[in-house]
């Protein structure tokens, strides 16, 4: 049976409305309410069907972030995860850290944990970077199946289903393998009051990314963060003719 290691990242949660720092150096992050990465949900909940139909026997969830990044963890041990690594990053060592460093952490962890499956979400929504899957099954040198909206396991691996543009992908690759969760991969379930108070007494170890030996110096500087450009305010029109007799005044008709 396969062991999982799932990625699960805090990020700002999904309602909220997002403000720039005035000095431009990123985003508002104090007192603002965090979540999972919605992604990394559904990577979650795939790990616990594949564990529900005995297909997988452990499932751990990595989170690398500052110390809130264990009440992630604690949601995805009251999901149904087993175990939860914790790797602390904080402070300035945070706002650099990219997805190759991610990546590194994660690939170093799905040997040490003897896992064969990574799952990871397709993407974080607060840096929209989309390569942690990539970059996790390129340094462990393991086929990956990315944006994944079905997945099987079958006696020589696994069958995915991936969403591409204009249509769906099937592929098979052996295990080990790394995947990502696309939206329609499954609906997470929410965690039960009792399962939450299970998941206080599963284990979360705590380690640095120097224990792992990976460095996390950053490889990129933000120039600078900007909110979007304000929409130009509409016109209203009295009626169809004058708005006919405006578009074509604007050469779109
Ligand atoms: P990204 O490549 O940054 O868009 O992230 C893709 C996926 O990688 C996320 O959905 C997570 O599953 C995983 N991931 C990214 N950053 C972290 C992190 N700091 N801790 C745990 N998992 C992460």
């Amino acid at each position: 049976m396969s062991r999982v290691l799932v990625g699960v990242k805090r990020v700002i949660d999904y309602a909220v409305k997002v403000r720039v720092k005035p000095d431009k150096t990123g985003v508002v992050t104090d007192g603002v309410k965090h979540s999972m990465n919605p992604f990394d949900e559904i990577a979650i909940e795939e790990a616990i069907r594949m564990k529900e139909k005995k297909l997988v026997s452990e499932i751990i969830a990595v989170s690398c972030g500052p110390a809130q990044a264990q009440d992630t963890i604690r949601t995805a041990l009251a999901m149904g995860a087993d175990k939860g690594i914790h790797v602390e990053i904080s402070g300035s060592d945070y706002d650099t850290l990219q997805p190759i460093h991610v990546s590194k952490i994660l690939a170093k962890l799905a040997q040490d944990e003897k896992a064969d499956l990574v799952i990871v979400g397709k993407q974080a929504i607060d840096d929209d970077s989309n390569q942690t899957a990539q970059m996790t099954a390129a340094l462990l040198d393991w086929p990956q199946a990315t944006f994944a909206s079905k997945v099987d396991k079958t006696d020589s691996g696994l069958t995915v289903t991936r969403e591409i543009d204009g249509g769906l992908e099937t592929i098979k690759c052996k295990m080990p393998a790394v995947i990502s969760a696309d939206l329609r991969l499954n609906e997470p379930r929410y965690a039960t009051l009792p399962n939450i108070m299970k998941a206080k007494k599963k284990p979360i170890k705590k380690i640095t990314a120097k224990d792992l030996g990976v460095d996390t110096t950053a490889r990129i500087r933000v120039v600078s963060v900007e909110e979007p450009p304000v929409r130009q305010a509409g016109s209203i029109v009295p009626d169809v003719d004058t708005l006919i007799a405006k578009l074509k005044e604007g050469g779109h008709v």
